[in-house]
């Protein structure tokens, strides 16, 4: 079959003929339709992370068919279609069992640390296929598969209830998802922060309160916006301390801030004055639980979450394309959204 591959660290990824991968009893083997570019997968590329043994076959937000299902499988069957939750898991130990499966010791990721979606096949435990519905197409239900889920689990791990209220902090991709996620669960308002008009924009179409960081200073607009009060939960999508300080100092009484950007920098906060006065508390948040998707699936097919957006270009399994895109997220040159999209010859 055809995967494309990293071969090593800050090269560019190149097509290659590997064998159609082998199953176990529970596994399944899944004819790649869509599987989404990533700005990670930029990453990954540039050799920023460390990788399973390479070569190795990129792409986690994968979406098909199920081609041959493992003689043990029993929740979904061939012909069915999948899309997949990237963190493969031991499913015994005591996380596992527990539903955080991102702690798994043994946790491997598709795309990451065993060969991903890149290519015409991909091999994974049946327990990582949610079925998905004819409504959704394999283009975004791969793409649901990475930022939506995330954002998804950060508003889990916030603890919105509904007639709360809500700040997101950065409006990209992950953002979208949850001030759109954020409105299904019932928060009564969404403040949307960001500093670049058309992404304000796109999230007052999806009924955010958009808020212009670089006309005027954030937490104080909310504290208008909220008449004093602050937001109950608030969530940094960005990965800057600055941004960070102002989703903590954005929170009201017993306020959540969950933290799901990365930085390398340390965060300081007025604990005082932001914490211990409200006591309010700062969450991390790490990609987002198997669990979780079935319900973010039902969600996009309800059209609660409308991520037809998302997508905006199809390309084809091919190496020079792919690494061209995977260049301009690099150089943030254009943000639109890749699917390498395969159909039938
Ligand atoms: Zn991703
Ligand atoms: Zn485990």
């Amino acid at each position: 079959m055809k995967a494309v591959r990293m071969i090593g660290p800050g090269m560019p990824l190149q097509l290659q003929h590997i064998p159609i991968p082998v199953i176990g009893h529970e596994d399944i083997l899944v004819r790649v339709r869509a599987a989404g570019i990533c700005h990670s997968d930029a990453h990954y590329r540039a050799g920023r992370s460390g990788m399973g043994s390479l070569p190795i076959t990129l792409g986690h937000e994968v979406a098909g068919e199920v081609e041959l299902a493992g003689r043990l499988v029993t929740n979904v069957k061939a012909g069915e279609r999948v899309c997949l939750h990237y963190n493969i898991s031991c499913g015994n130990c005591q996380h596992c069992k527990a539903g955080n499966e991102q702690f798994c010791a043994a946790v491997k990721m598709i795309g990451h640390h065993v060969d991903g979606g890149y290519a015409e096949y991909i091999a994974v435990p049946a327990r990582n296929a949610i079925p998905l519905p004819d409504e959704i197409s394999f283009e975004e239900g791969a793409t649901l598969m990475c930022a939506s889920a995330t954002a998804l689990h950060a508003l889990h791990k916030g603890r919105l209830r509904a007639g709360e209220t809500v700040a997101v902090f950065g409006v990209g991709g992950l953002g979208l998802s949850a001030i759109q996620l954020a409105r299904a669960l019932g928060a009564s308002e969404v403040y949307a922060v960001d500093i670049k008009p058309d992404k304000l924009e796109l999230a007052s179409e999806y009924q955010a309160i958009p808020i212009d960081a670089g006309r005027a200073d954030a937490v104080e607009e909310i504290r208008r916006l909220t008449k004093g009060r602050g937001v109950n939960v608030a969530l940094e999508m960005i990965g800057l301390p600055a941004t960070m300080r102002q989703t903590v100092e954005s929170l009201g009484v017993l306020g959540r801030a969950v933290i799901v950007g990365i930085s390398q920098i340390p965060l300081e906060v007025h604990t005082y004055q932001t914490l211990i006065g409200y006591e309010a508390e700062i969450i991390g948040s790490n990609d987002h639980l198997l669990q979780e998707l079935p319900v973010l699936i039902d969600m996009a097919r309800r059209k609660v979450l409308d991520t037809s957006r998302v997508v905006s270009r199809r390309i084809p399994l091919d190496a020079e394309r792919i690494n061209q895109r995977l260049d301009d997220l690099e150089n943030f040159t254009d943000d639109v959204r890749a699917v390498i999209v395969q159909q039938d010859d």
